[in-house]
């Protein structure tokens, strides 16, 4: 399979290149050239796959190539035996027709490592064959760094430091990076912002000079393509055991950067019969704006309950406008600059043609906190906010009563017992596996907001 730019730079790129890349040269996302297709017959077929060999099967669809067939299915293997949950992504019915899908059975308790996984076993393995080292660097506001640090812990070629604003993420958050081991592993914690974190991020991959000219920085942050090949996965696995394709499905997505709602997008796009895709955001709700009043612009960042949520912009939307704009370079251009610049919309029938497949929702705090006490009241079942979103906007935006509705519950409620004791209710209990982590050592070096410090530290370590 080969991969193209959504602006129109680069194209014939194979699975390595944009596993190894992320942003395009050009600045535009990669998506791949063409999209497979599954008939109703092959769909079915699909049925009796376990979790695992479902993933191989569309992951060795992407990644044409790019590994031996006994490698991938290993690698896959091994990342989703790590899960604690026999059935990987279980559901669980709440009301009529109305399901849960758990994707908080991975190792850092959110949906990142059903991606993250699988993400630093691909990149070891190339790294190895290759004789290379590579270092990951990311910022993190939460989720993202422990899921990366998890994924990445074990990868003899790949080096990985992860900066959070020091003091700005919560107790369990921070210790679910520094308590990673792994002598490959270093969580530095900025004295600034999430946004200083990003900034220092960017600049340092914008002159790597600082390394020794056989490194380079990798990035594993929501745009890269690996990340959503993986995603699509429990998107197909849900749809059949609710009775795809004989029958059609909805999913409703609790979203931030777009990343896991459009790998919904493309398991319909590949013959998955989803009749609708449910867009919850927050109260940062760009997206909801647009979808229901055709309005994109940037409105000031709020903090609320649901972190992992709290964008400006959502990174991955631009790669469905791209399939939207009938893959016109240009058109995404200038729509993109209009966006930044004060507000963008599109043209009447494309606002329409998008409605056809995405409903949207915005769900505030208290909102969140109410569906968080009613679902535990009505169904006994404790949802973390993120996951309360997906639910409330479920509901808020009514249903088929012939087709099932799937919410994606993104994060163990553990993970944010803020929300959950905002809601009236007792803090959840970690799990066993958490609590053993717990029990290290953090390991977190406090540093100032200053780009020649940081790179003078990863250009030390990487030699
Ligand atoms: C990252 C995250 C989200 C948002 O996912 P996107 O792919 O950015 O839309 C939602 N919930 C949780 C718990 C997350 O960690």
């Amino acid at each position: 399979m080969e991969y193209l730019s959504t602006r129109g730079g680069s194209s014939g790129q194979g699975f390595e290149d944009v596993l190894l890349t992320g942003l395009a040269p050009d600045g535009g996302l990669f998506v791949p050239a063409e999209l497979p297709h599954f008939s109703a017959g092959e769909l079915s077929r699909m049925r009796d796959l376990s979790y695992a060999e479902l993933a191989t099967r569309i992951a060795s669809i992407f990644t044409s190539g790019a590994f031996p067939a006994a490698e991938l299915r290993r690698m896959i293997e091994s990342s989703y035996a790590g899960f604690s949950h026999p059935q990987v992504a279980p559901l669980t019915a709440l009301a009529d027709g109305e399901y849960v899908l758990e994707l908080f059975h991975g190792p850092t308790l959110a949906f990142k490592d059903f991606a993250l996984q699988v993400l630093g076993r691909m990149l070891d393995y190339i790294l190895v064959r290759d004789g290379r080292r590579v270092l990951i660097l990311g910022a993190t506001s939460g989720d993202t760094g422990s899921a990366a640090l998890e994924g990445c812990r074990h990868s003899a070629q790949v080096d990985i430091c992860i900066l959070h604003p020091h003091e700005k993420v919560s107790a369990v958050q921070r210790k679910q990076m520094t308590t990673v081991a792994g002598e490959n592993v270093r969580n530095l914690a900025v004295e600034g912002n999430f946004d200083d974190c990003q900034r220092l991020v960017k600049a340092a991959f914008a002159d790597q000079s600082f390394l020794p000219p056989d490194r380079q920085l990798v990035a594993v942050n929501s745009i890269n393509w690996a990340r959503i090949v993986m995603q699509i996965v429990y998107y197909i696995h849900a749809g059949l055991r609710l009775g795809a394709p004989e029958r059609a499905v909805s999913f409703a997505v609790p979203t931030g950067n777009f990343g896991d709602i459009y790998a919904g997008y493309l398991a319909r796009e590949m013959g998955l019969p989803v009749d609708r895709l449910i867009v919850a955001t927050n109260e940062n709700d760009i997206l909801h704006r647009f979808i229901s009043a055709n309005e994109y612009s940037i409105a000031p960042l709020r903090h609320t309950l649901s972190p992992s949520m709290d964008i400006l912009i959502s990174s991955n939307f631009e790669r469905y406008l791209y399939e939207l704009l009938d893959r016109d370079s240009e058109a995404l251009a200038q729509f993109m600059a209009d966006g930044a610049a004060g507000g963008a919309s599109l043209a009447d029938r494309r606002w329409r043609a998008m409605r056809e497949v995405f409903a949207s929702a915005s769900v505030d705090d208290a909102a969140t906190c109410a569906t968080i006490a009613e679902v535990w009241r009505d169904h006994g079942v404790l949802l973390d906010p993120h996951s309360a979103i997906g639910v409330r906007a479920a509901r808020d935006c009514g249903r088929d009563p012939d087709v099932p509705v799937i919410c994606l519950a993104t994060a163990h409620p553990a993970k944010f017992a803020e929300a959950v004791s905002a809601a009236g209710l007792p803090p959840p209990e970690l799990p066993e596996r958490l609590q053993r982590q717990f029990r290290q050592p953090e390991r977190y070096r406090v540093v100032e907001n200053d780009l020649a410090g940081l790179t003078a530290m990863l250009g030390g370590w990487a030699t």
